[in-house]
């Protein structure tokens, strides 16, 4: 329930933040386009930082229930040796995934934002969940957290403290691990950027005999990467760094279905790629029928995903950058992964 007259009391301190944000904006980022910027922080700082955040969740929340009544794709498991893995389309385009061991019946759910359908899928499935396993702050990821924490009294919440995960338990470090029984275990890697305490969770294929299974948030989609909104594009790469440098059997499950859009803009920057091509004609197909295009897999993702190609050359050219005489290598990255991300936002804006 919202206290909505406490909340937006407290949110007199959070108006503060808003203020150095805009400031910020103003006096640090100099750029001709500064009123624009200045609206969205303000906008981002008001959904990030108060409940008024919340309350728009709970409207976008209403709003796709009414167009996408059975959701906004169709979906199947994947099931590996026995663990099964279940997309559940939420909101206009997120997913959260159900991760249940058929064996002991033990279930945990990625970035459940819109709790209804999630429970649901549990019921259905007679599993009892263990645990959240939470991204990012951003509502259309953290959302349900409490509700799903109020109605199975044992959940746990894990996520990044630097994030305000909302109903978090558990808080998490680079590399931890995660185990539920002997077969679900997952390690967590700090991955900031979008937002300062993201996290992707990596299912060990070694446990279960098959390939691990890479819960990437809104770090990383189908051929896309999540926007920069607080870090920089060397944090951002550092971040990008250690999805490329995962083993090329995982298998990628994003945070949402962009694959369309994703591929269309890569196509943009290099014209010339017929593994993507080939991608783009088979995500043409399945989005047609509004079919899930989840999974990827990340050997797939090093061909034509743009973002995880900040080393090409033909990528450089595309973009018409240079080295410079005295920029080392992970600087003159991270440049070209910035322009790559202006050209996606002015592409679209997400
Ligand atoms: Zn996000």
């Amino acid at each position: 329930m919202i206290r909505l007259g406490s909340e937006i009391l407290k949110s007199e301190l959070y108006f503060f933040f808003v203020v150095v944000a805009c400031v910020k904006t103003l006096f640090v980022r100099r750029d001709h386009n500064f009123l624009v910027l200045f609206k969205n922080t303000c906008r981002y700082s008001l959904y990030t930082r108060t409940k008024l955040g919340y309350i728009f969740h709970k409207r976008q929340i209403k709003k796709a229930r009414e167009r996408y009544p059975a959701g906004h794709s169709k979906t199947q498991p994947t099931i590996i040796n026995g663990i099964k893995i279940i997309p559940v389309p939420i909101l206009l385009d997120n997913y959260s995934y159900v991760v249940i061991d058929t064996a002991s019946n033990m279930a945990v759910v990625v970035d459940p934002a819109d709790p209804q359908p999630v429970q649901a899928c549990l019921e259905e499935e007679g599993v009892a969940l263990q645990a959240v396993l939470c991204t990012h702050k951003h509502w259309d990821h953290s959302g349900g957290n409490r509700a799903l924490k109020r109605r199975y009294g044992s959940c746990r919440v894990y996520g990044n403290a630097m994030d305000n995960i909302p109903g978090l338990t558990h808080p998490l470090s680079d590399k931890d691990t995660i185990d539920f029984g002997t077969r679900l275990h997952f390690r967590a890697f700090y991955t900031p950027g979008h937002t300062v305490g993201h996290v992707i969770y990596l299912l060990d294929g070694r446990a279960i005999g098959g390939p691990s299974s890479l819960f990437s948030g809104d770090l990383v989609f189908l051929s896309g990467c999540g926007r920069m909104f607080e870090g920089n594009a060397s944090t951002m790469l550092s971040s990008l760094d250690t999805v490329g440098s995962l083993n090329d059997e995982t298998l990628l499950w994003p945070g949402h279905e962009y694959a369309e859009d994703n591929l269309l803009f890569a196509a943009e920057v290099e014209p010339c790629n017929v593994v993507r091509e080939q991608k783009l004609q088979w995500v043409l197909q399945q989005r047609g029928q509004r079919l899930c295009t989840c999974p990827s897999t990340l050997a797939e993702e090093k061909q034509y995903n743009p973002f995880l190609q900040c080393h090409s050359q033909d990528l450089h050219r595309a973009l018409g950058l240079q080295q410079k005489q005295d920029e080392d290598w992970t600087s003159y990255r991270a440049r070209v992964l910035e322009e790559l991300r202006r050209r996606k936002d002015i592409y679209k804006d997400r």
